[in-house]
């Protein structure tokens, strides 16, 4: 007779909410990550770390706004030869004296004695060559000094705040961290992610033929281009097999090479072969290991001490992908984002959708239901984002049920249906709207 000996139950979890759930994870980053200086190239998707401040004026040099003449305001209209040209990238060094013009190009240097700039469609070209190889302009309206220059400095002094602590890096920012002459960036760190899929069960994608009741592993690749989305660095840790210790040299070895976070997926619930919560138990201390939502009820969120450092974070994340997947985005992700230096308010990208499909509810859990969600414009109001099924079952261990979505809309945990075109509160999924959504979201930040 086989006698099957049930594990040791550990500590019972006590089942949280979702916003608790947050914030405990909120509440253990204290302070961000270190900050670092990194180059104009590696830049982008950070927060910075310190505030910027010009190191030289923009422009550096008395620059023109327009293609036209270069020329002594108090000259008035009138016909005058045209000394040189002042292309952009020329010679910065010319002179014009009273009774001259120079032709300027756009961003052109303006010549030392000039003061102003003629456009070109205030003049008109009289002579193509005069006496001395010079042509003749005629200026046809009186400009005042300083006209179409940009004067030194005027867009930005040397010593002017550019950038504030706390302010995300995108594309336009690299554009004025470059004008200003900022070479070294400071920015938030991001955090070194580890990636550990556990099961005996569990095989490499790459497995040309997969052995009867083995099972290709998603969960990897999926979290390893999840944390390259947000730019952070994610080591992958590879597949730990089902027993205690195969887990804890795996979780050591992510120690030992420096992760600041380390995710492992599988073997979180009450199975036999379940040893992360007891492992972790043992190692460190384990806030939550049961949310109150569907899917992902039994993620488990841990810390362990590090001698000499901040301590570790792990995130125990349910085996299925959609499980695994659902709670990255609404916990861990967050997570990162607070140890990049991002401010509160931008922690979560949540907005309301409204919804375009019958819903019944569970009344024993959240739902986080996949959902294609599309911006719908409005001529005469913001516009909605609508929130349309994803196809099939929305059952966690099928992971098409992933296919096409965009959203997780938060259902709420009750008895009955939500009808078509109710609004309900919704965590966009794509990096891509980061800073787009970011800002209106300051007020929406209740799940
Ligand atoms: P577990 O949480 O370990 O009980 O796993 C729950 C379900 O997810 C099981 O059906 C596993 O086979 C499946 N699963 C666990 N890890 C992975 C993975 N890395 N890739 C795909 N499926 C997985
Ligand atoms: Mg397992």
């Amino acid at each position: 007779m086989v006698i099957i000996t049930p594990k040791t139950p550990s500590a019972s979890y006590l089942m949280i909410s979702v916003e608790e759930a947050l914030q405990t994870v909120l509440d253990t980053i204290s302070i961000p990550l270190d900050v670092q200086p990194v180059s104009l190239d590696a830049a982008q998707g950070h927060v910075i770390g310190d505030d910027v401040v010009a190191v030289e004026p923009v422009p550096a040099f008395r620059a023109s706004i327009k293609d036209g003449y270069a020329v002594v305001s108090g000259d008035g209209p009138g016909r005058y030869p045209v000394v040189f040209e002042a292309h952009a990238g020329g010679d910065a060094n010319a002179v014009i004296h009273a009774g001259e013009v120079a032709y300027i190009g756009t961003g052109g240097p303006l010549p030392d004695g000039a003061d102003a700039v003629v456009q070109i469609e205030d003049t008109r070209m009289t002579q193509d060559t005069a006496d001395g190889g010079h042509s003749i302009v005629e200026i046809l309206r009186q400009v005042r000094s300083g006209e179409d220059v940009r004067e030194i400095g005027s867009d930005m002094r040397p010593g002017e705040v550019v950038m504030k602590k706390g302010e995300y890096i995108g594309a336009g920012e690299i554009a004025m961290l470059a004008t200003v002459g900022v070479r070294e960036i400071p920015v938030y760190r991001k955090p070194t992610v580890a990636i550990i899929s556990t099961g005996d069960e569990v095989e490499e994608p790459t497995i040309e033929s997969l052995p009867k009741g083995k099972v290709r592993d998603a969960n990897r690749a999926m979290l390893v281009s999840a944390v390259a989305t947000s730019r952070a660095r994610a080591l992958d840790m590879g597949i730990a097999r089902d027993s205690e210790e195969n887990i804890e040299k795996t979780l050591d070895e992510a120690i030992s090479i420096g992760a600041d976070i380390i995710i492992t997926t599988g073997g979180v619930s009450m199975g036999n072969k379940d040893f992360i919560k007891p492992l972790l138990e043992r190692r460190g201390t384990i806030h939550f290991g049961k949310i109150r939502m569907k899917p992902g009820k039994p993620c488990t969120f841990a810390t362990i001490p590090r001698e000499n450092g901040r301590d570790i974070i792990v995130f125990g994340l349910p085996g299925n992908p959609v499980s695994a997947l659902t709670t990255y985005h609404l916990l861990v992700s967050p997570c990162m984002r607070k140890m990049g230096g991002y401010p509160d308010h931008n922690l979560s990208l949540r907005a309301k959708a409204t919804t375009t499909f019958p819903i019944t509810m569970d009344p024993a859990r959240v739902e986080y239901r996949r959902v294609h969600v599309v911006f719908e414009p409005s001529v005469d109001a913001a516009g909605t984002l609508m929130a349309y099924p994803v196809d099939g079952s929305q059952i966690s261990s099928r992971i098409m049920s992933f296919r096409e979505a965009n959203g997780l809309l938060v259902v709420p945990q009750k008895k009955g249906e939500v009808p078509s075109g109710s609004v309900l509160p919704i965590v966009l999924l794509h990096h891509s709207v980061d800073s787009v959504f970011s800002r209106s979201n300051r007020d929406q930040m209740a799940l």
